[in-house]
């Protein structure tokens, strides 16, 4: 069977978290999303696990709540504030765990995503240890990565570098760019939203789409690990240039620059501020190959825009979490069932029945990848536009290259 699964959010036990992500509403909002299977994330934190425990048991590492699944993970914040992602086999390896990471973090008991004094190589043992996996998070980006922090997979995980499976690409990063480094072909690339909030342009922004046998921890694991003809079959995702860290940009006033531009100004912006590098930059410095090469395995990505936002171009409004906006993304997902639905599948005829023209519009344009992307950096979102008599000279950055969208009409 195929399943869509967001491996990375958080509770409202992480900081700068919306009070709405309890599993209650998150097993709500995945469903309308399309998404059938959720990571916990903040699985460390007691109070988020006695929540995920009351859901009903599938398995002792699989849960449900109104349809949706879930699986036991974590992201944490290593030495050189590198985050990386932690996925669990049981309730058990997740007290285990905290034992054995206790002494070395300040915050276990109080924040979702901990802070641990330890290297990747030290984390990755225990991982081990416990049969937990464990990879990079977000990889790319300038805070708080692995490449923002080491040269390679090796030097952040040492030793225990054969044991990791997977790289999460992050927002601002899609397959394209990523194979472009060698070190990376063996590893199951992951797309997750890393949500904050329930809202429809962030849970679910970004999807994994895997071949299992059931929607459970294990089958997922052995998609992770490529095994019993268990895998990734696709990964959905933003066009990486709306990441808020694709370009290198101030992070003050968001001016962009190019690498060399930004070289010669070493980093600084001219209004006296940091510029940060972007992680279109950051993997073109990293990158073995000009283009990227995939090894036979790698499954197609799809670049997908959120649905309100989407509506919110049409319809003219400022930004996407106004009720008008609202209402009309519930309108539609109500009707069709999910928002991949609307996006993706439905027939346009039929979105044109019950919507706006503007927005059936919009949606025919998106399927045509005729949306304008202005690219994020710094910190700031990029943002869309649809195509008008004015800026359609403008449309030289569109939905990425090989980009293969038919596929997910297959689903
Ligand atoms: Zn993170
Ligand atoms: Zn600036």
């Amino acid at each position: 069977m195929l399943i869509n699964a967001d491996l990375h959010i958080h509770s409202r036990f992480s900081g700068a978290t919306s009070e709405k992500m309890n599993i209650e509403t998150i097993s709500i909002e995945a469903k309308r999303k399309g998404v059938d299977l959720v990571a916990t994330g903040d699985c460390l934190h007691k109070s988020w696990l006695k929540e995920i425990s009351q859901c009903n048991v599938i398995d002792e590492g699989t849960f449900e709540l109104n349809g949706t699944r879930f699986i036991l993970n974590t992201e944490v914040e290593a030495k050189k504030r590198v985050h990386h992602l932690l996925f669990f086999p049981n309730i058990t390896s997740v007290w285990d765990f905290k034992a054995k990471i206790k002494s070395k973090s300040k915050n276990l008991e109080t924040d979702g995503r901990p802070n641990v004094d330890m290297t990747g190589e030290e984390l990755a043992r225990i991982a081990r240890e416990l049969d937990v996996l464990i990879g990079p998070a977000h990889a790319f980006t300038p805070w708080t990565s692995m490449y923002a922090a080491y040269d390679s997979l090796k030097e952040c995980y040492g030793e225990l570098t054969e044991y990791v499976s997977f790289l999460e690409l992050g927002l601002s990063a899609d397959t394209n760019f990523a194979d472009k480094i060698k070190e990376l072909h063996r590893l199951t690339f992951l797309t997750n939203s890393d949500s904050h909030s329930p809202h429809p342009v962030r849970l679910a922004r970004e999807f994994n789409r895997f071949e299992v046998k059931a929607a459970t921890y294990k089958e997922i694991k052995k998609a992770i690990l490529r095994m019993d003809g268990n895998k990734s079959v696709l990964n959905v995702g933003l066009p990486p240039e709306e990441g808020k860290y694709h370009e290198s940009a101030c992070s003050s006033c968001y001016t962009h620059y190019t690498l060399i531009e930004a070289e010669r100004r070493r980093w600084k912006c001219s209004c006296g501020k940091k510029i940060k590098k972007g992680v279109k930059d950051r993997i073109n410095e990293r990158a073995d190959f000009k283009e990227s090469l995939h090894p036979d395995f790698r499954p197609n990505y799809i670049h997908l825009i959120p649905l309100a936002e989407i509506i919110t171009k049409a319809i003219g409004q400022r930004n996407p979490f106004t009720k008008t906006v609202n209402k009309r993304w519930e309108e539609l997902v109500d009707i069709f069932g999910s928002e991949i639905r609307v996006l993706i599948d439905v027939n346009i005829e039929d979105i044109a029945r019950v919507t706006a023209p503007a927005i059936t519009e919009a949606i025919q344009l998106f399927r045509e990848k005729k949306v304008i992307i202005k690219p994020g950096g710094g910190g700031q979102y990029g943002t869309i536009e649809l195509p008008t008599e004015e800026n359609k000279d403008l449309m030289t950055i569109q939905l990425g290259p090989n980009d293969t969208q038919t596929s997910l009409f297959d689903y």
